[in-house]
């Protein structure tokens, strides 16, 4: 039997469940749950229902529910030599500290995605990660678009990416555990050369804050009379929107130029431009491939995805407090900035959506473009672990 351990019990864990089952008969997974009400209506669900179904393309695929085993128990969680989190961000940090103590040389801890600056976290609790202990590897992306169908028992993947990046902390294990983790999800898992390159890579840091600032900043009042009425995320990608998020991406181009011109031979062949990004991850799955606007109003995988919403007693209203904003500012956006502070490198448009999407979610990062903010304890901005310089971060 092969034994793996999956955190987590939301969407994404599902697909990871379903995907690890499918892919290989002899696997069984050690379902590591915390929250002691996810924990005891999953168990309760699995008991009583013989299968785990994933409808992907239309088709349904199932398989037998047995093989998921919960687990509330840290200890038995980092048995399996394999153990990955499919969490949001600030889920990293109670679920590391949890296991630490289990883990060995022995274990590998992936981060399905990982989001930016998890290497700093990660060395902070764990210690001896890329020394003589764990091996850390953080993903570029959760590989898939997805919904829990019925928890614990359904899961609906309405995209798959083609290819998945993937950093490694220590660096030279990266080979191995890409291989690893390509069998393990069926798809091409892509070497990156450092963490660095992995935290610059992360493109929903800028897609997903990038989109609620220029599409729905001035829609935040809008009352939408029907679940119907509520707009697509993605595909509501217009020109306006297309312009600041390319923006965007030039300003992480310019950090990686940056870093390869100040470090010759360091390169981060990955950190490319959204409109790159979009072609390599989602190939065919993208219609229109003219300009960025097309791009994401004709991906398949966005087709389905709507705007995150709050029930309002008239209908529905955007939802600020979503993880587009409580998860891609402070894992994401945050740690670009501070990389962007410790190398030198302005970026007028990231630091324009920062400020304003962190006062819709009442966070305080950034004054007058400095990490100085209430909040910034908070995030994995660099500089919150005592890095600030272009050496520190390389190191
Ligand atoms: P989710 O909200 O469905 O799952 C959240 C899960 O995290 C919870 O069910 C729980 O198991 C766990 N969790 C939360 N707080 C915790 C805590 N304090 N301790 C332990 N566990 C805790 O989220 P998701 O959709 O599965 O997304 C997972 C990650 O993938 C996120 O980073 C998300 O942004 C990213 N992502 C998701 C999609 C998608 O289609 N679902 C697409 C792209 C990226």
């Amino acid at each position: 039997m092969n034994w793996i351990t999956v955190c987590g019990g939301g969407n994404g864990a599902h697909a990871l469940i379903g995907t690890l089952l499918l892919q290989d008969e002899t696997t069984h997974i050690r379902l590591y749950l915390p929250l002691e009400e996810e924990r005891s209506r999953f168990a309760e669900v699995i008991s009583s229902h013989s299968k785990f179904e994933v409808q992907l393309e239309g088709e349904v695929h199932s398989v037998v529910s047995n093989r998921i085993h919960v687990t509330a128990d840290p200890k038995q969680a980092a048995r399996s030599s394999t153990i990955i989190m499919v969490v949001p961000a600030f889920a990293h940090e109670p679920i590391l500290s949890q296991l630490a103590p289990y883990l060995t040389k022995e274990s590998t801890i992936a981060a399905l995605p990982a989001r930016s600056g998890l290497e700093y976290q990660a060395r902070d609790i764990l210690g001896k990660v890329g020394q003589n202990g764990c091996v850390l590897v953080g993903l570029q992306t959760l590989p898939w678009a997805c919904r829990i169908k019925e928890f614990g028992r359904s899961v609906i993947i309405h995209g798959t990416k083609k290819r998945v990046g993937a950093a490694c902390l220590p660096k030279k294990e990266i080979k191995e555990k890409a291989k690893v983790l390509s069998t393990l999800l069926g798809m091409d898992v892509i070497p990156y050369q450092s963490m660095l390159e992995l935290s610059l890579a992360n493109t929903g840091q800028f897609i997903h804050p990038g989109i609620m600032y220029s599409v729905f900043g001035d829609r935040l009042g809008e009352i939408f009379p029907s679940e119907a009425a509520v707009p697509l995320f993605y595909a509501s990608v217009d020109d306006k929107a297309a312009k600041v998020l390319s923006r965007m991406s030039d300003e992480v181009l310019t950090i990686k130029d940056t870093v390869e011109q100040k470090r010759p031979g360091f390169k981060m062949p990955s950190v490319v431009h959204l409109s790159q990004w979009l072609l390599e991850a989602y190939g065919d799955d993208i219609k229109g491939t003219a300009n960025l606007t097309r791009m994401f109003q004709t991906n398949r995988g966005y087709q389905a995805l709507k705007v995150p919403v709050t029930k309002v007693n008239d209908g529905y209203r955007v939802d600020v407090a979503t993880r587009y904003l409580t998860e891609d500012v402070p894992f994401g956006l945050l740690v670009t900035k501070g990389i962007a502070l410790a190398v030198g490198v302005e970026t007028s448009t990231i630091d324009e959506v920062i400020t304003k999407t962190s006062a819709w979610i009442g966070k305080e990062y950034l004054i007058d473009g400095r990490l100085i903010g209430r909040d910034v304890m908070t995030t994995r901005a660099p500089q919150r672990y005592g890095i600030d310089s272009l050496e520190a971060l390389i190191r």
